[in-house]
């Protein structure tokens, strides 16, 4: 058995966080090895952003995060900005356009930015080892022990970036929260998040739109998110609701706003008072076609057609287009989630380093800590600012 290497820092986990993470430590002098057990570094970081990588969002705010403090994540949010990405993505000449809402997009392929972070990995002269299995962490004196199949490993620091369990066939295990509990941390139990919900029982009906997308408000207990909504062969998706799934909580209802733009009071009932305006079935199908597509406005008239087409039961109708309830039976679940919300308590970690408060030379960042973005850039910029976070002081 040949005797373990020494490394500074060892990394477990390369993708966003990992591989932040180990470039700036590497580049600071630190011998930093990076172990990871897929068969190639990066993978989520290739298909994100339906494969052109949204790499962080210029509308960057503590706000845009969960957490059960949501103060922690503020310190390295603000040590670590957008636009510092932005120079890297610069310097390396990749091009990029900004969407809607300061969403940052590569112009070609995710692939420039994780060469982009192996090449700044190599700038440090990070050693990245592939298909390191079996992983198992021993500490003693001051010194972290690393077994795995590729070998033994010592260092006085261990930073763990093996994120959540969002798409285990990309390689997704529970390490990260093992090893926290192992050395006394807590854990906010993970939980699917940018997820899409499943609806069933007297709401499978809805599933017979599946295909159909409308711009609507999708409201879960106090955070609500004006976007796209998709109907799917299992239930709801599309950002709107991947936004709110982030906060609903099963046996929680999900309000749906169908017409976000009408005043909740008049915007109905005073188009079916114009004059010449008939009250019937319709007429109310019509109205509803005016905003929504045609199959959902049939599909709606339908199910909210106000019972008699008075004042009031036109009125109780309104109300309910303006805040309609479903009732999801469940998420697509970690297999379909983009990310995994709680992770690592963020009461047992520094805001400033990411390391533990408990136990000297242990780190823990991006998706494995109890931080979660919004749709929209808010990961990565997450990753990258909790990897250099932990990456300055290890
Ligand atoms: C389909 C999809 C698209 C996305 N698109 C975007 C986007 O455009 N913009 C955005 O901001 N966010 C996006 N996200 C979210 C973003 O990818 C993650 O939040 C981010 O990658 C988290 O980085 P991380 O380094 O903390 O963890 P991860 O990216 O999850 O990386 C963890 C690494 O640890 C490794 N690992 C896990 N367990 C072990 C183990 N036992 N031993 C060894 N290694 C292990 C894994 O193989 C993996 O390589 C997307 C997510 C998905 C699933």
């Amino acid at each position: 058995m040949p005797s373990p290497r020494q490394f500074d820092v060892i990394v477990l986990g390369a993708v966003a966080a990992g591989l932040m993470c180990a470039a700036v430590a590497g580049q600071r002098g630190r011998r930093v090895l990076l172990l990871e057990h897929n068969g190639q570094p990066g993978r989520k970081i290739l298909i994100s952003g339906g494969g052109r990588c949204n790499f962080t969002n210029l509308h960057c705010a503590p706000a845009n995060f969960l957490s059960e403090n949501p103060h922690f994540a503020k310190s390295a949010l603000a040590n670590y900005q957008p636009r510092h990405f932005l120079e890297l993505v610069e310097k390396y000449g990749i091009p990029w356009h900004e969407k809607a809402l300061g969403q940052l997009f590569c112009n070609g392929s995710a692939r420039a930015i994780l060469d982009m972070l192996l090449g700044e990995c190599a700038l440090g002269s990070v050693e990245i080892l592939l298909n390191a299995r079996r992983i198992a962490v021993e500490h003693h004196s001051g010194v972290f022990h690393v077994t795995s199949t590729v070998g033994g490993f010592l260092a006085p620091a261990l930073v763990v970036a093996t994120g959540g369990l969002s798409i285990p066939k990309l390689g997704a295990t529970g390490l990260g929260y093992d090893l926290a509990r192992q050395f006394g941390l807590r854990v906010i139990e993970p939980r699917p998040a940018l997820v899409p919900l499943l609806l069933g029982g007297s709401e499978a009906g809805w599933t017979e739109l599946a295909g159909v997308a409308a711009e609507i408000e999708a409201r879960a207990g106090a955070s609500a998110f004006r976007e796209k909504m998709l109907f799917t062969h299992r239930g709801l998706s599309g950002p709107a609701i991947l936004q709110a799934s982030s906060y609903w909580r099963p046996g929680e209802p999900l309000f749906v706003d169908f017409a976000p733009h009408l005043d909740a009071d008049s915007g109905i009932l005073e188009a079916l008072n114009q004059p010449g305006a008939r009250r019937d079935d319709a007429a109310f199908r019509q109205l509803l076609r005016s905003f929504l597509p045609q199959r959902l406005a049939s599909h709606l008239a339908q199910a909210a057609a106000p019972e008699g087409w008075s004042n009031a039961a036109i009125t109780a109708c309104e109300h309910s287009l303006h805040r309609w309830a479903f009732h999801p039976i469940g998420t697509e679940g970690f297999e379909k989630a983009e990310v995994t919300a709680g992770g690592v308590d963020t009461r047992d970690l520094e805001a400033k380093t990411m390391e533990s408060r408990a136990v000297s030379g242990l780190f823990f960042i991006g998706e494995a800590v109890d931080v979660t973005g919004h749709l929209g850039g808010f990961n990565f910029q997450w990753a990258w600012a909790s990897g250099t976070a932990a990456g300055k002081a290890v």
